[in-house]
């Protein structure tokens, strides 16, 4: 066991109202010729708030395309249009994906990065690592870096006017973070960060947790009525800065390896990051033995925020057990975070939390009166 604990953060966190349109005076402290990375709809919704502020700032507005999963290729191209460029700044607008290419591209190419999410649909954007994907959206690898972004800013009039299903991934993302950081601290192993859980990187993940149990229904109100609200801001702020601090710094455990065994099962395809953690987060407190209030708490509550708690609403049953089986077997591989969970997983462990929170989902709904699992038919 390492006695090191350590804590890694973005060196600024910018967050609020129009924050779009500092955006040019908070990169000229960092690089004069950024190359910004966006899809053609993130592109659309930003253009407009970040050019003046750009022009105030002398900076050229360059902007290059992106598709939909950070794949190496994908990062490898953005490499290539940094050379090409001369740029000494990248930055990813728009969802995990943009910002974790736009990431890893900054490493290889040696040049400072920045993040930009326009919605609070993860915690990618703050910390010093990427996760990269085939163009199917299975999970390849984590890269890690040796710094975190220079910059995070985020726009909560452009997430108030996202789809509310991201920022209800946001908080299935970031309801994780406690879970796994105090799964993580019971344990032995280290976080990404490269060392044991620091208290406060588990004070930031419990204040996440809270924010999000306190906030989290009215800020979807918000966000349907397309409103910058102090719940919404505190949302955000819990998925975006706390969670990603937490998870980076507190510890990832069971919830995310789960998520990352789900990524290989081609029925959860088109489903959200966020939305398959939350599986993720349900199984963990099954292996865990958790109280049965808190479980039933998180069921409750997840429903009502519209997250899936049941294996109906991922496209899987429990009768797939060969599905189940490969689900678990990835996430149990040697390496997975599953493995700073307090006690030693195995595959079998997982298939039978995994099969068993259908008919527990189903049985607390039903005595709350919340209604039954819609199945989740995959994308192709
Ligand atoms: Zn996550």
């Amino acid at each position: 066991m390492s006695s090191m604990y350590a804590l890694s953060s973005p060196a600024h966190y910018v967050q609020g109202k129009n924050a779009i349109a500092e955006l040019g005076k908070h990169l000229s402290a960092i690089g004069t010729k950024p190359l910004l990375v966006a899809d053609d709809v993130v592109w659309g919704i930003v253009e407009k708030g970040l050019t003046e502020g750009f022009e105030a700032a002398s900076l050229p507005v360059v902007r290059v395309g992106f598709g939909r999963f950070a794949t190496p290729e994908a990062v490898d191209a953005l490499v290539q249009a940094i050379t090409d460029g001369g740029h000494d700044v990248i930055v990813g607008l728009g969802g995990g994906s943009a910002i974790d290419a736009a990431k890893a591209a900054g490493h290889l190419a040696e040049v400072r990065w920045a993040s930009v999410p326009t919605a609070a649909s993860s915690d990618a954007p703050t910390s010093a690592l990427s996760v990269i994907y085939t163009e199917e959206g299975e999970f390849i690898e984590y890269r890690f870096f040796p710094h975190n972004p220079d910059l995070v800013l985020i726009d909560t009039q452009l997430v108030a006017e996202a789809p509310d299903k991201f920022l209800q991934a946001g908080i299935g993302d970031a309801l994780a973070t406690y879970l796994e950081a105090r799964a993580t601290d019971r344990g032995q192993g280290l976080t990404m960060a490269g060392g044991r859980p620091t208290k406060s990187a588990l004070a930031l993940a419990r204040l996440c947790w809270d924010l999000l149990w306190e906030n989290s229904l009215t800020a979807l109100d918000a966000v349907r009525s397309k409103q910058v609200t102090p719940a919404l801001e505190a949302v955000v702020e819990a998925n975006t800065l706390l969670s990603g601090l937490g998870f980076e710094s507190g510890g990832l455990a069971a919830a995310h390896a789960i998520h990352n065994g789900l990524t290989a099962a081609p029925q959860t395809h088109g489903l959200t990051h966020g939305q398959k953690v939350n599986i993720g987060s349900l199984t963990q407190l099954v292996l865990e033995g958790a109280p049965t209030q808190e479980i039933e708490d998180f069921i409750v509550f997840t429903t009502r925020v519209g997250l899936p708690n049941t294996l109906t609403e991922i496209g899987l049953t429990a009768e797939d057990t060969a599905e189940l089986r490969a689900v678990a077997e990835a996430a149990t591989v040697e390496g997975e975070t599953i493995h700073n969970m307090p006690f030693p997983v195995t595959a079998e462990d997982v298939v039978a939390a995994l099969t068993s929170i259908e008919q527990l989902s189903r049985r607390v709904r039903a005595e709350h009166g919340l209604p039954e699992p819609v199945k989740h038919i995959a994308e192709h």
